[in-house]
């Protein structure tokens, strides 16, 4: 029977293994001791600190200029040229924002240097144009944390739902709760026209999850130190709160403001003919109207000034017409198209769709409705018989137009049960 030997060393501080010690065998025989074992543990606890550390600092190099930022965004979102570009101009100023007072809490003249605000912004466009794409798209490319939260949910605090503050609990968990790190990332909150002002009169009856909300969000805007509960829920005496400063945290605000269009013609309207200008109104693109949007119309949708004036960056998406919603079902790096032709290349299919076919989809999701949002539960129903039926020997499969007709029509119930939610 082999005996281990006192031959066997520590492939790491060479030390030979004796009854007392304990060796670890790797690949190749390779071995370590337990001091070895011991020592990395400890090494690697103080390097974490110290990368930690010196990982809040974001160095120049690291950060994407507007222009490479909107070259990823292009390839996963269709259109949206004015959003894309005030996006990555804002994400690009809160990382040079962030690097400018890193450099100012180290200089020792503070008085004479500037202090560059943040510019919150504010995304308006109608459901399924791509603005939680967008805000999901940036944050693949971040260093630093970045959530998105619904402002639907949210209440005035004491009432039922959720209060305001636990939009910074998500931060935190999205930076891991280190807080200083969560101090200086972006949230996204969808939804934000949900909480508008239901009403011109606010003093008749209580609106809890519209005028309060927008006062304690624009607590929060401003930059202000937070009680956070770190686990999230509602504020509960015995709970111990996490301190949160948001001064440093970027804000993307994003709403469909179903109506605002109204005001803005209203607005362009009244203005063309006061200025006696009769040219003018045949120049408003009457199918984009948002492109015209102003701090103005947020505000008479029923946002609070105070907040308005704290998201000073404005911009739209555009409305998704047939020819963009043709190019989002099959150009993105992700199109739904390319995610099915896929799917069956695992089965060593091949899957095609002809272009008639391409133009039967995108008819219906206008025809029922649904924008790009149905274009995915569209296609679902026409390719449901051949995932359920797929056949080793099988190796083509064409989705021509009377095939997604036929397959459409007998499985379109799944469609109406899937926009209901
Ligand atoms: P919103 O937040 O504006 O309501 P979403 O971003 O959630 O809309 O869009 C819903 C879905 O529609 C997305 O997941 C995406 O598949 C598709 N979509 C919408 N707009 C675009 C676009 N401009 N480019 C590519 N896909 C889009």
């Amino acid at each position: 029977m082999a005996k281990k030997t006192s031959a066997r060393k520590c492939s790491f501080c060479g030390a030979e293994e004796n009854y007392s010690t304990i060796m670890f065998e790797g690949e190749n025989g390779v071995l370590i001791c337990a001091t070895c074992v011991e020592r990395g543990h400890v090494i690697i606890g103080e390097e974490t600190i110290t990368r930690k550390k010196s990982g809040f600092k974001i160095k120049k190099e690291q950060i994407l200029r507007p222009a490479q930022i909107k070259s990823v965004l292009d390839e996963y979102i269709i259109g949206q040229e004015d959003a894309k570009k005030y996006l990555c101009v804002a994400v690009y100023n809160h990382y040079k924002r962030l690097i400018h007072n890193d450099a100012m809490a180290s200089s020792k003249n503070k008085s004479e240097d500037i202090e560059i605000d943040k510019s919150n912004v504010m995304l308006v466009g109608d459901t399924g144009t791509g603005k939680t794409l967008l805000a999901r798209t940036i944050a693949r490319l971040l260093h630093i944390p970045f959530t998105i939260v619904d402002a639907t949910a949210l209440t005035q605090a004491g009432y039922v739902g959720e209060d305001v503050e636990n939009i910074l609990t998500r931060l935190l968990q999205a930076a891991n709760y280190d807080v200083e790190l969560a101090e200086r990332g972006i949230i996204f909150i969808d939804e934000v026209d949900k909480i508008a002002r239901k009403g011109d009169n606010p003093s008749i009856t209580r609106d809890v999850s519209g005028e309060g909300v927008q006062q304690a969000l624009l607590k929060i805007l401003e930059g202000a130190v937070v009680n956070v509960p770190p686990e999230g829920g509602r504020k509960h005496p015995d709970q111990k709160y996490v301190q949160v400063n948001t001064k440093d945290i970027l804000f993307i605000c994003g709403g469909a403001f179903d109506g605002v269009k109204r005001k803005i013609a209203q607005r362009l309207n009244t203005n063309a003919i006061g200025f006696g200008k009769r040219d003018e109104r045949q120049e408003i693109d009457m199918d984009n109207l948002l492109q015209y949007i102003t701090p103005q119309d947020i505000k008479s949708f029923g946002l609070i000034p105070e907040l308005v004036g704290r998201i000073p960056v404005l911009t739209y998406l555009e409305p998704l017409n047939k020819a963009a919603l043709l190019r989002i079902l099959t150009e993105p790096k992700n199109a739904i198209t390319k995610q099915y032709v896929k799917l069956f290349e695992y089965d060593n299919m091949k899957l095609t769709f002809t272009p008639e076919s391409l133009e039967y989809i995108v008819d219906k999701a206008i025809e029922f409705g649904l924008g790009a949002r149905g274009l995915r539960s569209i296609c679902e129903a026409i390719m449901i018989n051949a995932m359920f039926d797929i056949n080793e020997s099988d190796k083509e499969l064409e989705i021509t137009l009377e095939y997604a007709k036929v397959n459409f029509e007998k499985n379109k119930k799944i469609l109406k049960a899937s926009s209901k939610n």
